[in-house]
């Protein structure tokens, strides 16, 4: 209701202001992605997701199905996800045609893995293209996989991530933020190594890291979600965690109704 509040106004201000056309037209596109986002918005289950795993606090909200105060996505950031997710798919494709390239890689599908692996407690909830929607019921996790390979015999989970040109240039190994969620995936398709392609937004070009994940890494994670249903089984809100970044802070989709939480 919020971001439809919000939105109304952006398209008054705009009505109301004599612009030139092209402007009045370039803001009514802005606002008609925007109003289209809302419209196509579900509500979000509450489940865990691998990328939210950083916050207690937040993770409970999620698990709670806290409404999202305040909170409201620009065109701007409906783009990026929408070339993301276009590039997911060409990556994903670029894997699987490297079979019939004679290399020695083979794109495996994953809810045929999750069936002949027994992984009982997955349930493959829908296959779009070559992204599988998986839920961990012991978790109650749901998460998106981008995809498994067999890569000179040996199995990996791999993880697609674009970022900006500066981010790119910079990075010299895993993000440190995609660790859990790289920790999660492993956790739930018994898989220790994951391979993270990081692809640059502006120009293409890409690195790859390999994150292997430990025992002692998935018995923290394990730990964490356990902590923070006892919490949700108790209607009692996490404390905030005082070592979470600011920059989570920033972008949290529930940073209003943390702050009424204190
Ligand atoms: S605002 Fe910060 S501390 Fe509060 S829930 Fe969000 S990430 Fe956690």
């Amino acid at each position: 209701m919020a971001r439809s509040k919000a939105l109304l106004n952006v398209l008054n201000l705009v009505n109301t202001q004599e612009l030139p056309i092209e402007k009045q037209f370039l803001n009514d596109l802005k606002a008609s992605i925007e109003l289209q986002d809302v419209k196509n918005s579900r509500k979000p289950s509450q489940t865990y997701k691998p990328s939210s795993l950083h916050c207690i606090r937040n993770m409970e909200y999620q698990r709670m199905g806290v409404p999202l105060l305040g909170y409201r996505t620009s065109n701007e950031l409906i783009g990026i996800c929408e070339s993301g997710t276009d590039r997911h798919e060409r990556l994903q494709e670029a894997c699987i045609a490297m079979k019939a390239n004679n290399i020695d890689c083979e794109y495996i599908n994953v809810a045929e893995y999750v069936k002949q692996r027994k992984l009982d407690y997955l349930e493959v909830v829908s296959q779009q293209g070559n992204e599988t929607k998986l839920f961990h019921k012991g978790l109650n996790m749901s998460f998106l996989c981008d995809g498994i390979i067999k890569y000179k015999g040996h199995y990996y989970i791999l993880e697609i991530k674009t970022e900006t040109s500066s981010k790119w240039w910079e990075r010299q190994g895993v993000n440190p933020d995609h660790i859990l969620q790289g920790t999660a995936y492993s956790e739930a398709l018994k898989i220790n190594e994951v391979i993270f392609l990081y692809e640059n937004r502006d120009s293409c070009n890409k690195k790859a890291y390999l994150l292997v994940v430990t025992e002692p890494m998935r018995e923290r994670l394990v730990d964490k979600i356990h902590e923070c249903e006892e919490y949700v089984a108790n209607n009692i809100i996490a404390p905030k965690p005082l070592d979470v970044p600011k920059k989570y802070c920033a972008y949290c989709q529930y940073s209003e109704r943390c702050k009424q939480d204190g």
